[in-house]
């Protein structure tokens, strides 16, 4: 009998263990990377390695671009419709293995499994919508007149670079690949080093149904497989998610090639509470928007912005929210909600951010420690912290934390709110809550933000664009036009005459 969370995350790792070894993935097989070192993987609630990925470098981009091109022809050359039958038949076998990827996921990432569980889910959704949504991909017939027969072809770019964070490895890398593959792309990718096993797992999982070449992972880190994938000038169109300041990077090095390339980064989304809202559905809402995930969610909302009139009461609720229904937890018992951070450097940073917020004057409503609960001391646990009366120049209120820390911002009237909602670099999300339908269209259009969510958070789905404004990047993912993204238009115009 397991009993403690120790024992209970050693046994699990060996599951993961049996389940496979991690090596790259290239060319339809396993393929151990050019050099000897690896990179150990650490289940952040125990900090013990799971297991460990190849540190690859340019000769393995190499190698796995060479199979990508290799395979290009083949693939773009399917219809949509036969693609698409060929990425379901993977999706079934992903299916078939839906409980041993929530378990690498969770054991990787530090997620509760029941969440990891939700993102396997989520991630086969997008698999399959993608799939539907290329069999609709269409050129156009243009008017050019009589003597002139002119139409548009849309084409796959080629070979997709694929560059992945680790806070949801295996829904971002459906956002992505499942686009790219769709729309006739052959693809290369390299998941973070910091949770690179379901990626891994599920590229394996498509062996002798994807042809060869078509899906390729390759392990490492961002400054060496990621830069080398980055700066490859055989890669056709590059997407990444992860922080602004690598986006930042990854647009420099597609610059020199002139390549395309998607960025999806940051943010410091706002959710404002005006006074006719529902206090208490609002509090709920607001917490489950940050705790999710123990706030490492790109569009987690890290800065609620309340109505003066309401303030104590919405303290109330949201501190009453906090403590029934996010506390920190061994993420293999299934009813935890709320895991550890990923890795150390995760919690150095929140934790110096929580001193930070402290030194800047903010009132440390909640929190700002580790759990009291000695099962939990050998992981990277954080309890749910609460910042109010949050100046918004602060640093707490203008940076990514990217932790379980809530800064609580007041406002007097709808101008001001929406000033303080768009006053930080970012635009990825935002929520609002209001009973006006008036107030709520009305922000939806003022709030500078790809997402607007009205009395929810962490809306949308299968359909529904995802991405950003200003420094949180552009392109879109989710939708048709992801999908689109994959292509490039071709104008034939042939004389008739
Ligand atoms: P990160 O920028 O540190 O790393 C992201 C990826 O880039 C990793 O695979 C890393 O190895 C790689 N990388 C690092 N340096 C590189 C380089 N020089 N060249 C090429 N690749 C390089 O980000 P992270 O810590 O993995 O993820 C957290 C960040 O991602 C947060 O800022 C979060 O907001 C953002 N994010 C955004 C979205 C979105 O959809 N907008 C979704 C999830 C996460």
């Amino acid at each position: 009998m397991d009993n403690t969370v120790h024992d209970r995350h050693e046994a699990a790792a060996k599951t993961v263990q049996n389940e496979s070894t991690y090596s790259n993935w290239i060319d339809g097989q396993p393929s151990s990377a050019s050099s000897e070192e690896s990179i150990s993987t650490l289940d952040p609630a125990i900090s013990e390695p799971i297991t460990a990925v190849p540190r690859s470098k340019q000769t393995d981009i190499e190698l796995a671009v060479t199979a990508a091109n290799e395979a290009a022809a083949g693939w773009s050359s399917h219809t949509p419709i036969e693609r698409a039958s060929i990425i379901r038949e993977w999706i079934s076998t992903l299916e078939e293995h839906r409980e041993a990827l929530g378990l690498i996921e969770s054991l990787d990432t530090g997620k509760p499994k029941q969440f990891a569980l939700d993102e396997v889910d989520t991630a086969i959704e997008y698999l399959h919508y993608y799939a539907g949504v290329a069999q609709g991909i269409q050129g156009e017939h243009l008017s050019q007149g009589p003597d002139t027969h002119a139409y548009v072809r849309k084409e796959p770019y080629g070979i997709a670079g694929l560059i992945l964070p680790w806070n949801y490895p295996i829904d971002l890398f459906a956002w992505k690949a499942g686009a790219a593959l769709a729309a006739g792309n052959t693809v290369v990718a390299k998941p973070s080093e910091e949770a690179p096993l379901s990626i891994t797992r599920v590229a394996q999982l498509s062996q002798g149904i994807l042809p060869d070449g078509v899906l390729n992972i390759v392990n490492g880190y961002g400054t060496e497989a990621g830069a080398a994938l980055t700066s490859h000038e055989a890669i056709d169109k590059l997407s990444f998610t992860g922080s602004v300041n690598v986006g930042k990077t990854v647009m420099h090095a597609a610059a020199e090639s002139v390549t395309p390339v998607t960025l999806e980064l940051g943010g410091k989304s706002p959710f404002i509470v005006f006074e006719d809202a529902d206090i208490r559905q609002a509090a709920k809402t607001a917490a489950s928007g940050l705790f999710y995930n123990t706030g490492q969610s790109c569009d987690a909302c890290s800065r609620i912005l309340v109505q003066n009139s309401i303030h104590d009461a919405f303290i109330d609720e949201f501190i009453s929210e906090t403590e029934n229904s996010w506390i920190p937890g061994d993420p293999l018992a299934p009813d935890t909600t709320m895991g550890p951070l990923a890795f150390s450097d995760q919690l150095n940073k929140v934790e110096e951010y929580i001193d930070i917020g402290q030194s800047e004057g903010a009132n440390l409503l909640k929190g700002g420690g580790r759990p009291a609960n000695e099962d939990l001391d050998d992981g990277l646990f954080i309890e749910p912290t609460i910042f109010s009366s949050v100046d918004n120049s602060s640093r707490i209120a203008q940076e990514e934390i990217f932790g379980p820390v809530q800064s609580i911002i007041t406002f007097e009237s709808y101008d001001e709110a929406i000033e303080l909602a768009n006053d930080v670099r970012y635009g990825l999300a935002s929520g609002v809550a209001t009973e006006d339908i008036s107030t709520a269209h009305k922000a939806a259009a003022d709030i500078d933000a790809g997402s607007v969510w009205i009395n929810e958070y962490h809306g949308g789905g299968p359909g529904v664009p995802f991405g950003g404004f200003k420094e949180s990047g552009f392109g879109r993912e989710c939708a048709a036009e992801t999908v689109e993204e994959y292509t490039h238009s071709k104008s034939v115009t042939i004389a008739l005459d």
